[in-house]
């Protein structure tokens, strides 16, 4: 993993995730990517914030990544 990345722990100790929560989904629906066949988030926060959405919903765990096709942010199960 780069050190540039961050890694929210998703477990609900994690404070920045109670924050995520906090915020809820993106307001705006997200555009889909052909390339990576999943949904482009506009910024790291979006995918973060669909992310804990999605795990508080009883997702696998997931991590962000920015997409070099689309120039956008996207999910996909963590390691
Ligand atoms: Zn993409």
């Amino acid at each position: 993993m780069k050190k540039s990345e961050r890694k929210i722990r998703f477990d609900g100790t994690d404070p920045d995730e109670v924050n995520l929560r906090r915020e809820g989904p993106p307001p705006e629906p997200a555009d889909y990517c052909p390339t990576a066949g999943k949904t482009m988030h506009a910024t790291e926060r979006d995918a973060e914030r669909v992310a804990a959405h999605q795990m508080a919903g009883g997702s696998p765990p997931l991590r962000t990544y920015f997409c070099l096709y689309c120039q956008h942010w996207h999910l996909t199960k963590a390691d």
